[in-house]
């Protein structure tokens, strides 16, 4: 759990750490985030996952709460006060505090800034891979931009929630045509007999993983085929392999949809390799 947070141009201890009833992120779900993830000391991807919410930002139009390079001084703060060595560090960006109203402030206020971080043992999420993890499935009722990362999320909590009550660990979002989009909280993959690794094209209707995008090059380096197209629910449960991508899971296999064996019911050697590589070949940045 985070100890000490950043709010608002403060380091202030978690306990103390409060932001006003009237912040729109609290009222309207107005804003937009980011995780990513700590792995032995460095921030994975950190580059692309501030380009990713300068994107966001810029979609739902508000302003950057702080100065180029700001930002990363203070994620290394909040790192370094909690002591993070393996986790993942939380930025949340919200329009800021005024009167509800859902118009925007006018003159705009402050953008609401808070920095959290969480150390996670790698080893469970190790564990968890072993095995590999269930998914079931579930309308895609989400909004029409998810390409934007916005902290409104709750089709999401209520997907995650079924397939917590199923015994699964993650939902996937299927759309009004059958084909999946992705996880409540993931990018979702499948491998097909030939070998062939799909995931649905980038389009308003998924979120660019970051997760995804590093691990495409690194499919592209290891010589494996790649088509990003959508697939149906049927052709993941003919599928011989499946996985899902996350700055929290990483590449984890999927073993089950369902209640479906996936291949053999056992984590798939393709994604087990892809998954043992990730970190030689992401970025790291300390
Ligand atoms: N799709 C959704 C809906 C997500 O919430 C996430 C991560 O939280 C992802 C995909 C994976 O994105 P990333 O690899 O950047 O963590």
């Amino acid at each position: 759990m985070t100890r000490v947070a950043y709010v608002n141009g403060r380091y202030v201890s978690r306990r103390s750490a409060v932001v006003d009833i009237e912040d729109r992120g609290y009222q309207f779900a107005d804003g937009v985030y980011e995780v990513c993830e700590v792995f032995r000391g460095a921030l994975i991807d950190e580059q692309r996952h501030f380009e990713r919410l300068a994107y966001s930002l810029a979609e739902v139009q508000i302003a950057a709460p702080l100065r180029p390079g700001g930002l990363a001084i203070v994620v290394r703060e909040v790192l370094a006060r909690n002591k993070i060595e393996n986790g993942f560090v939380y930025v949340q960006v919200t329009r800021g505090v005024a009167p509800r109203d859902h118009v925007f402030p006018h003159p705009p206020v402050r953008p609401s800034l808070i920095v959290t971080a969480r150390q996670v043992s790698p080893e469970i999420g190790e564990l968890k891979a072993q095995k590999g993890v269930s998914v079931i499935t579930t309308p895609d009722l989400r909004w029409k931009r998810v390409d934007i990362k916005s902290i409104s999320l709750l089709p999401n909590v209520l997907a995650r929630q079924l397939a917590h009550e199923s015994g699964a660990y993650e939902a996937w979002l299927v759309d009004c045509s059958g084909m999946v989009t992705e996880g409540a909280a993931s990018n979702a993959w499948i491998v097909c007999e030939n070998g062939t690794i799909v995931t649905r094209n980038l389009d308003h209707s998924i979120l660019r993983g970051i997760t995804r995008t590093t691990l495409i090059e690194i499919i592209a380096a290891q010589g494996l085929e790649l088509a990003e197209r959508k697939f149906s629910l049927e052709e993941a449960l003919a599928a011989s392999e499946a996985f899902i991508t996350g700055a929290t899971t990483l590449i984890m296999p999927v073993v089950r949809i369902n209640g479906k064996k996936i291949g053999d019911g056992i984590p798939g050697p393709i994604t087990l390799k892809l998954r043992a590589i990730f970190h030689d070949l992401a970025a790291r940045s300390t």
